[in-house]
């Protein structure tokens, strides 16, 4: 056996004591524990244990010419379960270590027809691929991609997207508030602002990034998650741009027929608002399921989507531009909340949680 040291190069004669026993065992766990494959530690098992002609046996048949018969069975018996232990030991490790070491190449060389080790590729987190999937769709419809700072001032956070001084939102119990007067991103609308002060519509843009807000965690809420934002300036941008795009996005997202439907809601930054919803792509919309309520929208037919709206005048008019003559829409989106749709995930933790065997399912 190339490359183990075995008991078998110096065999030397018959224990005839307890401790030559002992030390034969030394001897054979220490060649168990360098075994370099399976196949050979069972050519090692059946040699001194296991087999019909095992140097173990050999010694118990010669017990009765012992000095001391009853210790040195007990030796022996105690020495064949010292060894067996050791060998399933060995070849649990081995078997851990791959199938290629555990199936185990032919003795002293290469075998080819062993697959070989397939290296451990990683993949993109749910979160990425949620996010690029949006970005394509968008990019398809003429959005450019924009990115903000984390780290943001109350007047692109707030005062730019015409939340008043007194609106709950500022409270510092809904922020991560930092020295300075400074605070992380509530959301990913200071991007619009950011863009409208150094831009001239006409312009189109898709910011996606992380967020945070001091919510408690459960299963849907995090202190940190992801949002995109969309804007859309220019002239003569109207309602049904915004409409006619939001559909185009469900469409491209959630696959053809996919239908939209708009409710009037109420955000600082826009007027007039909305949300809007998408027919359930697991039920079309119908509700039931093979007779059933549908899980994935509860039997509603429709899942909430987005909030959207028009560009409220006074954001343009604080970025500097004159809203009689530019008008645009805007419009917002949990990248999780999509995620969680798309796959069916119950719980928003496990998107952070790092476990691999939840992971590894979105490659
Ligand atoms: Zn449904």
């Amino acid at each position: 056996m190339p490359g183990t040291s075995s008991p078998e190069e110096t065999p030397g004669a018959p224990p005839r004591t307890p401790e030559e026993v002992e030390r034969a065992l030394e001897g054979v766990l220490e060649a168990v524990r360098g075994c370099p494959d399976a196949p050979s530690l069972r050519r090692l098992a059946a040699e001194w244990v296991s087999g019909r002609g095992s140097r173990q046996r050999a010694w118990f048949s010669a017990l009765k010419s012992a000095a001391d018969p009853a210790a040195m069975g007990r030796a022996l018996n105690a020495f064949k379960s010292a060894v067996e232990a050791a060998v399933e030991e060995r070849l649990r490790a081995l078997e851990g270590a791959g199938p290629d070491r555990a199936g185990g190449a032919p003795e002293g060389g290469f075998d080819p027809t062993v697959p070989g080790r397939r290296p451990a590729a990683g993949g993109l987190h749910p979160i990425t691929l949620v996010a690029r999937e949006l970005e394509a769709v968008f990019a398809n419809l003429g959005f450019e991609i924009a990115t903000g700072p984390e780290v943001e001032d109350p007047a692109h956070n707030f005062d730019g997207l015409n939340i008043p001084p007194d609106h709950p939102a500022r409270d510092p119990s809904e922020n991560f508030t930092l020295p300075g007067g400074l605070l992380l991103r509530s959301q990913t609308s200071p991007v619009q602002v950011r863009v409208l002060e150094s831009r001239s519509p006409p312009l189109r843009i898709l910011a996606p990034g992380r967020v945070y807000r001091p919510d408690t965690v459960d299963a849907r809420h995090l202190y940190a998650f992801h949002q995109v934002e969309g804007l859309c300036v220019g002239e003569g941008i109207s309602m049904a741009d915004l409409k006619g795009t939001l559909a185009a996005f469900a469409e491209g997202f959630y696959g053809d027929g996919a239908k939209t439907r708009f409710r009037p809601s109420y955000f600082p930054f826009t007027e007039p608002s909305a949300e809007m919803d998408v027919s359930c792509p697991a039920c079309g919309g119908s509700g039931s399921a093979g007779g059933n309520r549908c899980a994935t929208c509860g039997g509603e037919g429709w899942m909430e989507l987005l909030g959207c709206g028009m560009v409220h005048p006074d954001v343009l008019r604080r970025a500097g531009h004159d809203p009689e003559r530019w008008t645009g829409f805007a419009f917002g989106m949990g990248i999780e909340r999509a995620a969680m749709r798309r796959w069916g995930i119950e719980d928003i933790r496990s998107l952070v949680e790092n476990d691999v065997r939840f992971l590894g399912q979105f490659r």
